[in-house]
């Protein structure tokens, strides 16, 4: 829809040194609403020149950034929280047409996003070292905990707000400088909330904000500079690996929050009805597109049919449509090649012996919609079992002991997160050490939380965001020697 006005700021341009400006040579590529294929915006399309100017205002603003009061720092964020809070149905506006997402789940996300920098606008003043006496009482260690300095914070598209807050807020509390990377598909929030965090105050150059739609030429060429100390990344298990192997010429500090494969594990005396609701929450927030939706229904035998006919009432009773309209609960997938990726996944397990319940295909008409599905009696080795299908698609298969659903689901080179219903507590607690997950959900299908330690293992990376561990990953520690006397 051309000429539309959109909610929130005007600038589409590159957010360095306080300022807006265009790309270098006038440079932009549009941004699309994924319902009908539209041009939403045309945004500043940052080159590697560009890039490395961003880095030169955080690397600038570094040291007096540092040296500011923590409780200046955090103040800056409760204010940026307010103005976030007041704004919401702008935001979640914004965010529904770049993403596609229902304007009730766009509010979600500006909930939750917005919940990183009331958390860590009060953890900006909690960071502190120690003093101790050395074991042979000879010498006092002290330790002094410091920024790690100007850090690459790059971002996917599917929650566009709070996989920035979960890196901006804690940078911000720690007294770290960035370059914010949002991606191509949906910058649009991201420059929104630069413009935000500019009005709470914070100083020029702590943030920068460069979308591009040459990541791959803009992170080697900031990796390859010693000034930048630390990388960031949320996103997809290849390009993870890549940056890790990018970062070994100047060391940079990481953290890693990659793709997930997560088993959702239902026993015989679970709460049925409890599995279902929890189900839709894990399969559905985002229409599936999150690192943390149920992409593996493991059910006990004995519940199996129940479980599965009543998740695909459930399913099947989904409103389908533009994520602005009233009534719609599933929106659009983020473009084409999701839509077909998501096919191929349910037409190969229907070929490998999988029985179709409800959904398996995309509506007639334009836009990247898919019909919600569930697959019953999935073969162990099918494609959809071992990828992430980031869509809206369960497919169920049955197992019969704890030590078969346990190994089954432990069986992926992913380890984000795992949901686990029974009414039983020690099989809880045998199951929360036995997964080998970051994140455990029982009896929930809702796992995400500011004040917790979000983040995975394996191939789903490392480093946490959010809870007390989240400004971790933006300190460094200095241990200074003294003598006792
Ligand atoms: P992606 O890896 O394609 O892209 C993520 C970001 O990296 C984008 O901004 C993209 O432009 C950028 N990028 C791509 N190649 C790059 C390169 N060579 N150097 C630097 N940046 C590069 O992932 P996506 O499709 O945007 O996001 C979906 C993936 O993200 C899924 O695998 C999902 O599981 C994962 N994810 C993980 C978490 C988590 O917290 N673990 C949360 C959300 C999404």
């Amino acid at each position: 829809m051309p000429g539309r006005t959109l909610p929130g700021p005007d600038q589409r341009g590159l957010f360095i040194d306080g300022g807006w400006r265009e790309a270098e040579e006038g440079a932009t590529f549009t941004v699309r609403d994924p319902a009908d294929g539209s041009v939403l915006a045309s945004v500043a399309d940052g080159s590697v020149r560009d890039a490395v100017d961003a880095l030169d205002a955080a690397v600038a603003a570094q040291a007096g950034w540092a040296a500011s009061a923590p409780r200046d720092r955090g103040e800056i964020l409760r204010r940026a929280f307010e103005l976030i809070r007041a704004r919401t149905d702008e935001l979640a506006e914004l965010m529904s047409l770049e993403m596609g997402k229902t304007v009730t789940e766009a509010r979600g996300e500006v909930a939750y996003g917005n919940e990183f920098l009331r958390w860590f606008s009060e953890e900006a003043v909690r960071v502190h070292g120690r003093w101790m006496h050395a074991p042979d009482g000879a010498s006092r260690l002290l330790t002094v905990r410091k920024p790690v300095g100007p850090c690459l914070l790059i971002t996917p598209w599917n929650f566009p707000m709070a996989m920035g807050t979960r890196k901006i807020g804690p940078a911000i509390a720690a007294g770290c400088t960035m370059v914010v990377k949002p991606a191509e598909l949906t910058p649009l929030t991201m420059l929104a909330l630069a413009d935000i965090f500019d009005e709470a105050g914070l100083p020029p150059g702590v943030l920068n904000v460069v979308p591009t739609s040459r990541a791959a030429a803009m992170s080697e060429a900031l990796m390859a500079d010693p000034r930048l100390r630390k990388v960031s990344f949320t996103g997809s298990t290849p390009v993870g690996r890549q940056l890790v192997r990018q970062s070994a010429d100047q060391l940079q500090r990481l953290s890693m929050e990659l793709g997930g494969n997560a088993p959702f594990l239902v026993f015989a005396d679970a709460d049925v009805d409890a599995a279902v609701d929890g189900a839709m929450l894990a399969k559905m927030r985002n229409m599936g597109e999150a690192c943390t939706a149920a992409n593996r229904f493991l059910v006990h035998t004995d519940v199996a049919r129940e479980f599965a006919e009543k998740l695909a009432d459930r399913m099947g009773r989904l409103v389908v449509g533009r994520g602005q309209d009233p009534g719609v609960d599933v929106g659009p997938l983020i473009d084409e090649r999701a839509v077909d990726a998501v096919h191929r996944l349910v037409t190969d397990a229907v070929r490998d012996g999988a029985r179709l319940v409800v959904g398996g295909s995309a509506p007639e008409g334009p836009g990247c919609f898919y019909h919600p599905t569930v697959l019953l009696d999935v073969a162990q080795d099918s494609e959809i079992n071992r990828q992430e299908i980031f869509g809206p698609v369960a497919p169920v298969s049955v197992f019969t002991t704890e030590e078969e659903a346990v190994r089954r689901a432990n069986t992926t080179e992913y380890g984000l997160a795992a949901y686990v219903f029974t009414r039983d507590l020690a099989r809880t607690v045998r199951l929360a050490e036995l997964l080998e997950y970051g994140m455990v959900g029982v009896n929930t299908g809702l796992i995400s939380n500011p004040a917790a330690p979000f983040g995975g293992l394996k191939a789903s990376g490392f480093g946490r965001e959010g809870g007390f561990e989240g400004i971790e990953e933006y300190l460094e520690t200095t241990y200074v020697a003294l003598p006792a006397t």
